[in-house]
């Protein structure tokens, strides 16, 4: 098979534009002209008179050899790479005390998964409940204002990234191609086909809850065990090797191989880590807030007439400021048509987050607005980000009127550092309730300065951005974790404890759904390729 890159077409051609331009970048006719699938579509939007499609195509003709001979030297015609996933080892028997995983994010997910699939049986131990459970209680707070602790947004099957925008994206280096198992996968539990091609694929909420199912019957299937409500509440480790977990509900696992993907959430988790000795260091993070604009703003500034156009779909941004203090500001976790959600884990504090659903068709564009923030910040102690984080989770729970709504603030209001009182032509998402007011004191003043600083800033990109009426909710603070669970680079095992192999976001190793995921397949590998030495 052949690859073309950088096809361009414009966003209104028709379907035959395609052909057409395979045939007349290689000079073949159209007989010779096999078939082709296409590989990525992305867009160029620079120009919003001209919207282009680009596009990667694989394509068979009866002539691949001598094409490839003559386009020698054009980076655009290639021989398609082999991109079908390996596995690196199979049990050949069944005599091995079974791998544990813990979490079932997409870390856990995808490392219960592949042992799985390499027919290891791992036990994969979750705190919270099954994902249908666990959406009931997660509308409990949003509906109720009623917080269970162990089945929330950050806690329960599917992990973090259940209920959020499900963008499957990520910046991470793959020369293994680990992101196109994961899409595949994906795929076979019932994401929509276009995930494996379009250049920034997302799922939304509905669809996530019924592919994480769909995982679990998969490795069930297979051999793995899946428990729920089963919190690790310690460890067993002997001469700097873990030997095995212990459940709140007393029970011990022995086991000589564990896969730790407790996500950024876990601060009771981490605790017990820490003083079993396992190494860890604090690492940076960032805080902030959410941002609401009308989605039709950024549509109209990233789109202009194209604005609504149905391959182009919700519009999305992302914006980077360095502030005159030395701090740097930057959109996160950007939810096209989406809304803001409550995503505490724990009682009488507050946390934003956005998700949105596949057809992001919500009224409002949100975004994290967050200030990069480093240990130096909260020195000491290497778990010291958690009680800086909690402090803020805390005010912000007082800020708000201490019944779970957010505190609020119009962006005109927050830049000229006056309270807000009413809520002008954005109504915020965020449930169950937005209390205005002044957020001055919801952040360390560096960071409110460098975001009155941004926010402007950020206006000459997106006309509109510092609007008046724009809602920020605060308080944004599990963007990543704020330690790194060391492990060494070859083997992926803790520095300090063999056969503990700390993976994902809470690791410090991934940050979003396809990074953890990614984590996870080489976590598993690592683990295998552990158990067949
Ligand atoms: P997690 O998903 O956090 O999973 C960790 C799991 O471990 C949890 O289920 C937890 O209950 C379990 N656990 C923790 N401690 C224990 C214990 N002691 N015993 C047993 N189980 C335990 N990322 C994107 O890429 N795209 C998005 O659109 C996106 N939107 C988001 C929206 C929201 C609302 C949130 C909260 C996050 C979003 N993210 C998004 C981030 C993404 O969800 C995370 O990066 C990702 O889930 C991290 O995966 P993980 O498997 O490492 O950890």
């Amino acid at each position: 098979m052949l690859r073309l890159t950088d096809i361009q077409l414009p966003l209104d051609h028709p379907d035959t534009a395609i052909r057409l331009a395979i045939l007349k970048k290689l000079g073949i006719l159209d007989e010779e002209l096999l078939s082709f699938e296409v590989f990525r579509r992305s867009y160029d939007a620079r120009k919003k008179s001209a919207i282009s499609l680009i596009y990667t195509l694989d394509i068979v003709t009866t002539k691949n050899e001598q094409l490839i001979t003559q386009f020698h030297g054009d980076k655009n015609v290639t021989r398609t790479p082999d991109t079908n996933y390996q596995f690196v080892a199979h049990a050949t028997n069944q005599d091995f005390l079974r791998p544990v995983v813990i979490g079932t994010g997409p870390c856990g997910l995808f490392a219960g998964l592949l042992l799985a699939q390499m027919g290891f049986r791992p036990i994969i131990l979750e705190r919270g409940k099954a994902v249908r459970e666990r959406t009931q209680d997660t509308w409990g707070l949003w509906r109720k204002r009623e917080l269970n602790p162990e089945s929330n947004v950050q806690f329960g099957e599917g992990g973090a990234g259940t209920f959020s925008d499900g963008k499957l994206y990520s910046q991470i280096k793959d020369p293994k191609h680990y992101g196109r198992k994961v899409l595949t996968e994906f795929v076979k539990a019932g994401a929509p086909e276009e995930i494996m091609y379009v250049s920034k694929p997302h799922i939304g909420t509905f669809r996530l809850v019924k592919m994480v199912e769909d995982m679990r019957a998969t490795i069930i299937a297979l051999g793995g065990e899946v428990r729920f409500s089963q919190k690790v509440v310690d460890i067993l480790r002997e001469d700097e090797a873990i030997r095995g977990v212990i459940l709140e509900n007393g029970e011990q696992i022995r086991t000589n191989h564990v896969v730790l993907a407790i996500g950024h959430s876990a601060r009771d988790t981490f605790e017990m880590l820490c003083e079993r000795g396992v190494y860890i260091e604090a690492k940076p993070f960032s805080v902030g807030f959410r941002v609401e604009h009308p989605q039709s703003i950024i549509d109209r500034c990233r789109f202009g007439p194209s604005a609504g156009h149905p391959i182009l779909g919700a519009a999305d941004y992302k914006l980077v400021h360095h502030a005159s203090n030395g701090r740097s500001v930057y959109s996160f976790c950007m939810c096209p048509g989406g809304t803001v959600v409550a995503a505490t884990s724990e009682p009488n504090r507050i946390v934003t987050n956005g998700m949105s659903q596949y057809s992001r068709n919500e009224r409002n564009a949100n975004s994290a607005i967050v200030v990069g923030i480093t240990p130096e910040d909260y020195p000491g102690h290497p778990l010291a980000g958690i009680p800086f984080q909690r402090a803020l989770e805390s005010h912000a729970y007082i800020l708000g009127g201490s019944n779970y709504n957010a505190p609020g603030q119009l962006v005109g209001d927050f830049i000229a550092g006056r309270a807000s009182s009413e809520f002008g032509a954005v109504q915020p998402s965020y449930k169950p309730g937005v209390q205005l007011g002044d957020l001055s004191s919801a952040l360390p003043d560096y960071a409110i300065s460098a975001m009155r600083e941004a926010l402007p800033a950020f206006d000459k990109q997106i006309r509109g951005f510092a609007m008046n009426d724009a809602v920020l909710t605060g308080v944004e603070t599990r963007t990543s974790s704020p330690i790194r669970i060391k492990r060494n680079d070859i083997d992926l095992q803790s520095l300090n404890t063999r056969g503990l192999f700390p993976a994902g976001e809470g690791a410090g190793y991934a940050g979003g759904i396809l990074s953890a995921a990614v984590d996870g397949i080489r976590v598993a590998e690592a683990v295998a390729l552990s158990m067949t030495k």
